[in-house]
């Protein structure tokens, strides 16, 4: 089977909220039911780089991820649907006799995913010119893709996120990791729209970063709703994707999309949006993560993310 990489995703009438004497419309755009089990900004982001590697002639794939990475097991859908090889260098060692207790892992070997685990140490040092040709050495020529997916034609692929149709939303909304895709928003939003991307990380270097992929400026990064940074969760934002999820009926990933939404909630009712205002929230997915956070949330005693 072929990946559809042309697809158009739904937008989803989600809520309005009383704003300043009028009506502010949250809508939602389903990227989240893109690919079967992909992420779906992460398809948009293999979607000109797959393309590449095979009118390159390459007949390998090799990318980077943590053990619960939705950029590593949409990679592992390439080998699926295309029969590339794709190759998996994952941060750490020890996961490497844990891979059947690791959802992630699991399902990106049942694709046919070839692992190679690194220590931290090493995983730091990924892009060097030496750990590159070690890993040539080991597996001969491959197409190198980076963490995330990053980089310009994954920027391109993400350009396909908005349509026609979507011009007339005043802002739009997207959750940021390392800053692809929201740049491909910013790209094709128009000038009269403004894109805001809510960090799912600490600190305040991705706007510098997406800085540097955009030429536009009708953007800002939101960096007041990480709950404590990159993949920690709070008892706070269980309850609000729970309720999210028993109030709509969708469910958010705990990382990227649930922050988000939290986010816009806030905004709006702190009144940062003027009146009248229409919001078009991207749902990127990352739903596969639940089940991986809900065991960790289990051994620590918390709510668990109600995903069924
Ligand atoms: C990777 C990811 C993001 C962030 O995308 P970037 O392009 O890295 O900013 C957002 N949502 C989900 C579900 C993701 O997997």
């Amino acid at each position: 089977m072929q990946l559809d990489w042309n697809y158009n995703s739904k937008n989803h009438d989600l809520k309005s909220f009383q704003v300043h004497g009028g009506l502010t419309h949250l809508w939602l755009k389903r990227e989240d039911l893109l690919g079967d089990g992909i992420s779906g900004n992460k398809l948009r982001k293999l979607k000109y780089n797959v393309l590449e590697a095979i009118k390159e002639g390459y007949t390998q794939i090799l990318t980077f991820g943590g053990g619960y990475s939705n950029h590593i097991l949409a990679a592992s859908f390439i080998k699926k649907n295309y029969g590339i090889d794709v190759i998996g260098v994952v941060r750490g060692e020890e996961l490497i006799d844990k891979i059947d207790e690791n959802p992630t892992l699991k399902l990106a070997k049942q694709n046919g995913m070839q692992f190679h685990f690194v220590t931290r140490e090493v995983y730091k040092n990924k892009m060097s010119s030496d750990f590159l040709s070690e890993l040539k050495d080991k597996f001969g020529d491959f197409y190198l893709l980076p963490e995330g997916g990053t980089n310009e034609l994954a920027i391109k692929g993400c350009e396909e996120i908005l349509t026609i149709e979507d011009e007339k939303f005043d802002y739009i909304c997207c959750a940021v990791g390392t800053g692809g895709t929201v740049a491909g928003l910013i790209n094709s939003s128009s000038d009269n729209q403004k894109v805001i991307g809510f960090s799912a990380l600490k600190g305040d270097f991705l706007k510098d970063d997406v800085a540097a992929l955009v030429t536009k400026t009708n953007w800002e990064i939101q960096t007041d709703y990480h709950f404590g940074g990159y993949a920690k969760i709070t008892s706070e934002l269980i309850t609000f994707m729970n309720e999210f999820k028993s109030e709509t009926g969708i469910v958010l990933d705990p990382i990227y999309n649930g922050k988000m939404m939290y986010g816009i909630y806030d905004l709006i009712k702190k009144g940062y949006f003027p009146k009248n205002t229409s919001i078009l929230a991207i749902h990127t997915g990352g739903l596969q993560a639940i089940d991986g956070m809900n065991r960790l949330l289990q051994k620590k005693g918390m709510p668990l993310i109600n995903s069924k």
